[in-house]
């Protein structure tokens, strides 16, 4: 019957797109979508399913490579909430040609004030204090006790001079600051009045009072801080990571806390995350350890959200993504 097949034709052409999240999704996020997706549990993306799937919403850090994505057909775009994309295998989606969609700039403000805000708590030993300042043993004032490291015109050596790290930058020229960074490449655009000088990464590790990873996790930078880079930076030195844990060898640096190789270490990441409890690095008092709030503001989140369903709306209409990796 060419009518019935006509008005099935128009009533999958007027069904809701269809999408896969890991869900829950924050309020916000759901009503951005506004009720014009059909939402999908996370267990498509791993058994598959008969009808077609248009797109994915990835809003923690579930894996997703190219196994999720055959499992997924008609997907049209991938869209995540966050601007690292390291558990979404990007060149498996360029292989299938699905955009990805991320969420940079909107968050650069909010991650860099968590380094700063990580480097001034960890410098000048806030968590360690507040604890004692609630603790029975605070009965008296005594001027030499706790005493920290400055921030103030201490070196800082920036590892990943990109949009965050030029943010980090700037409050860290504010402190009056001497500015180091590591990239691959030398930037030729930043503000003369920074005054950063690009260095090896050796140089970097060696002469910073705060060194502070702001790259992104790739195949690249999977452990570059193990054992031998803690050893060259200088025992009163601090090791800030907004980035991701990976970055980092977790058991070189749990050593070098415990064997006090370095002065502390400000953490908004972990590999793993969470830390098993009863991790060894939780016990030591010279680690201050946020649970990855580097973009958790409410005003930035919203941004967040709004870009992300922004993304994945003009991705299922088959249009070009506004920010894509
Ligand atoms: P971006 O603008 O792309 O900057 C990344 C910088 O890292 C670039 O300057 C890049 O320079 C450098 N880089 C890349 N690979 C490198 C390598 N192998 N060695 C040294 N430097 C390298 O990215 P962004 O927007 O600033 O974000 C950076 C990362 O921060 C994200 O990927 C994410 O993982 C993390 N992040 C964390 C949070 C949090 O909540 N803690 C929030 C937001 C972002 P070259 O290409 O010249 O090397």
């Amino acid at each position: 019957n060419p009518r019935a097949v006509r008005e099935i034709a128009t009533m999958t052409e007027q069904r809701k797109p269809r999408v896969v999240a890991d869900t829950p999704l924050a309020d916000t996020v759901l009503e951005l979508m506004d009720n014009r997706v059909e939402l999908l549990p996370w267990d498509v993306a791993l058994e598959g399913c008969d009808d077609p799937v248009d797109g994915l919403y990835t809003y923690g850090h579930l894996e997703v490579d190219g196994s999720v994505m055959d499992r997924l057909s008609g997907l049209k775009v991938i869209s995540n909430f966050g601007v690292g994309v390291d558990h979404i295998n990007v060149q498996d989606a360029r292989d299938r040609g699905i955009p990805v969609g991320n969420t940079p700039n909107v968050l650069n403000g909010a991650t860099a004030d968590m380094a700063l805000t990580l480097m001034l708590a960890s410098g000048r030993r806030l968590v360690e204090g507040d604890c004692y300042a609630r603790s029975a043993e605070f009965t008296y004032y005594d001027p030499g006790y706790m005493l920290g490291r400055e921030i103030h015109s201490e070196t800082v050596g920036i590892v990943g001079m990109g949009r965050i790290g030029l943010e980090v930058a700037r409050r860290c020229a504010a402190f009056n600051m001497n500015i180091l960074y590591y990239n691959r490449r030398e930037r030729t655009d930043l503000p003369p009045e920074l005054n950063a000088t690009y260095t090896s990464f050796d140089d970097l590790l060696t002469e910073s009072d705060y060194v502070v990873l702001v790259c992104p996790l790739t195949d690249e930078t999977r452990g570059l801080i193990g054992a031998e880079q803690l050893s060259k930076m200088k025992q009163t030195a601090i090791l800030i990571n907004i980035a991701r844990g990976g970055v980092v060898d977790t058991d070189a640096l749990t050593n070098a806390l415990k064997n006090c190789e370095i002065y502390h270490a400000g953490l908004d990441v972990t590999e793993p995350e969470p830390l098993p409890r009863g991790h060894e690095l939780l016990s030591l008092s010279n680690v201050t350890i946020a649970p990855h709030l580097g973009s958790a503001t409410e005003q930035t989140r919203f941004k967040m959200a709004e870009l992300s369903v922004e993304n994945l709306m003009l991705g299922l209409a088959g249009e070009p993504l506004r920010t894509t990796v």
